[in-house]
C-alpha cells in the first residue's frame, strides 16, 4: 500500500517536488523595527555586529544539522534577510552551499526582502550566490496604511525594490500585500492590487489583516482605538481579490497565494504537503520523520546555544492522529489541490476515510469538502469557514499524543 500510495500522490503532482525530498529553512531574525501586526519571531536590530554572529551561528548549525542535505528547496526568511549587507549575504550563501550542496540540488531558493534594505548590491549578492526567487514585503502602497502598520519604507521604495530585483536578474518575484485594513476604502485596496499586478510579478501573496495575540494592532483594537473590518466587507474583498488575480492569470492555488502557471512557491508547497524541512536559526522549526523540533526563539539565547556546541531545542513527537490532522490543517489551504489521501497514509500510516468516516461523511454531505480521486479538498464554501471545518476533525485529546524534551 505504501508503494502504491507514494505512486499515486506523485502521479497527481505536476510540480517537480519529490515526496521524499527535504527542504531547508534559514531564519534571519532581525528587522529595522517591529511592524504593528507582526507576531513572527523578529527582533529590532540594535547592533550591526549581531548580523555577523547570526551568520556564523547559522552556518555552524547548518554544518551540524544539515550537512550533505541536498535540499530540494531553500527559503531564507525572517525577520528581514535583506538586512544582511552584501558581503554577509555572500558569506551565508557560500557557507550554506559548502554544507548542503544546495546550488546543485535546490529547485528554488527564495530570499525574503523588505524595500528599505533591498538595494542593487544586496540583490546582486543574493542572485549571484544562488538565490533564484525574491519575495518582497510591500504590504500597501498607501502612506497612511504603511504608517499604521509601522512599516519603515515608503510606497516608492517598494516600487523601486521590485524593479531592483528585476534589474539584478530575478525572473521569479513574489510580492506580499495585506488587505482589510480597518475602514480602508475598498477602491484604494484594488488600486494597490492593480498597480502591483501591472508590475507583472510571477507570484502574489494577499493576506487578510489578522489580529494576533499581543501585537500593538490587536491592543489598539481591543482598546477600541480601531475596529476590525466588517466580516461581510472582508469576504467581499477576499472574493474580488481572487477574481481580479485570476483575470490576470495569477491562479489562486492557496487561500492567500496566487501564481502564474508553474510559478507556485515550491518551498511553501512542500510545507503545505507536510514534506520534511530542516529549519536553522532562532525559533526555526524542523519537521523531519514525524518529529517536530523548535529552536530557542531569542536570537542571543539561540546563538549562545549553538556556540556552546550543545544546542538546546524543544522536541515533540506527535502521534499519528495529530499528524494526520496537521496534514489536513496544512493541505486544505491548497484550494485547487487539497490533501492527498495516499500521501497522508504514507506519512502517518492512517487512512482518513477510516479514522474520520462519520466526520468526513458529514462534511461531504454539507458540501464543505469534496473528494476527487486521491484528493480531499475544501469547496469554495468550506474554504471560507476552514477553521470550523477543521474544528470537526480536531482529534479529541490530541495534546496527550505529544512528548516534549530538551535536547
Ligand atoms: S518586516 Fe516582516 S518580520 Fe519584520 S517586523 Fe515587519 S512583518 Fe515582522
Amino acid at each position: 500500500m505504501a508503494k502504491n500510495a507514494a505512486h499515486s500522490a506523485a502521479a497527481a503532482d505536476a510540480t517537480p517536488l519529490s515526496e521524499n525530498g527535504t527542504s531547508l529553512y534559514v531564519h534571519v531574525p532581525f528587522c529595522v523595527s517591529k511592524c504593528s501586526y507582526c507576531d513572527f519571531n523578529s527582533w529590532e536590530l540594535h547592533d550591526g555586529g549581531a548580523l555577523e554572529r547570526t551568520v556564523d551561528a547559522l552556518l555552524a548549525e547548518t554544518r551540524i544539522r544539515a550537512k550533505g542535505l541536498r535540499p530540494q528547496t531553500v527559503f531564507l526568511g525572517g525577520g528581514t534577510p535583506s538586512l544582511l549587507p552584501p558581503n554577509l549575504v555572500g558569506k551565508l550563501l557560500d557557507g550554506l552551499h559548502d554544507a548542503t550542496d544546495f546550488r546543485n540540488s535546490s529547485l528554488e531558493t527564495t530570499l525574503e526582502a523588505n524595500p528599505e534594505s533591498f538595494d542593487f548590491e544586496t540583490a546582486r549578492a543574493a542572485f549571484g550566490g544562488g538565490v533564484t526567487r525574491a519575495s518582497i514585503g510591500v504590504q500597501s502602497l498607501r502612506p497612511d496604511v504603511l504608517r499604521a502598520y509601522d512599516r519603515v519604507h515608503t510606497a516608492s521604495a517598494a516600487r523601486q525594490a521590485f524593479f531592483t530585483a528585476r534589474k539584478a536578474g530575478f525572473q521569479r518575484i513574489n510580492v506580499d500585500l495585506i488587505y482589510s485594513f480597518p475602514g480602508q476604502n475598498s477602491e484604494e485596496w484594488f488600486e494597490d492590487l492593480e498597480e502591483v499586478m501591472a508590475w507583472e510579478p510571477e507570484h502574489l501573496s494577499c493576506y487578510e489583516l489578522s489580529y494576533e495575540p499581543g501585537t500593538p494592532l490587536t491592543k489598539a483594537k481591543d482598546s477600541g482605538l480601531i475596529k476590525a473590518e466588517n466580516r461581510d466587507v472582508a469576504l467581499q474583498l477576499f472574493n474580488e481579490t481572487r477574481a481580479r488575480c485570476e483575470s490576470r492569470g495569477l491562479s489562486a492555488y492557496e487561500v492567500s497565494n496566487f501564481a502564474m502557471p508553474g510559478e507556485e512557491c515550491l518551498h511553501n508547497l512542500a510545507g503545505w504537503r507536510s514534506l520534511d524541512c530542516v529549519g536553522v536559526g532562532a525559533g526555526a522549526v524542523t519537521w523531519q520523520g514525524g518529529v517536530r523540533r523548535k529552536n530557542l526563539a531569542k536570537p542571543e539565547d539561540w546563538i549562545r546555544s549553538v556556540e556552546s556546541g550543545a544546542e538546546q531545542a524543544h522536541v515533540e513527537r506527535p502521534g499519528a492522529t495529530t499528524r494526520m490532522f496537521d496534514c489536513f490543517l496544512m493541505g486544505l489551504r491548497l484550494c485547487k489541490e487539497g490533501v492527498s489521501i495516499s500521501r497522508v497514509f504514507q506519512q502517518t500510516g492512517l487512512h482518513p476515510k477510516e479514522v474520520w468516516a462519520k466526520e468526513l461523511e458529514s462534511l461531504f454531505g454539507e458540501s464543505l469538502l469534496l473528494e476527487e480521486g486521491d484528493f480531499i479538498r475544501a469547496t469554495p464554501r468550506g474554504l471560507r469557514i476552514l477553521d470550523s471545518v477543521l474544528g470537526q476533525l480536531l482529534p479529541a485529546g490530541s495534546g496527550g499524543e505529544f512528548t516534549s524534551e530538551q535536547v
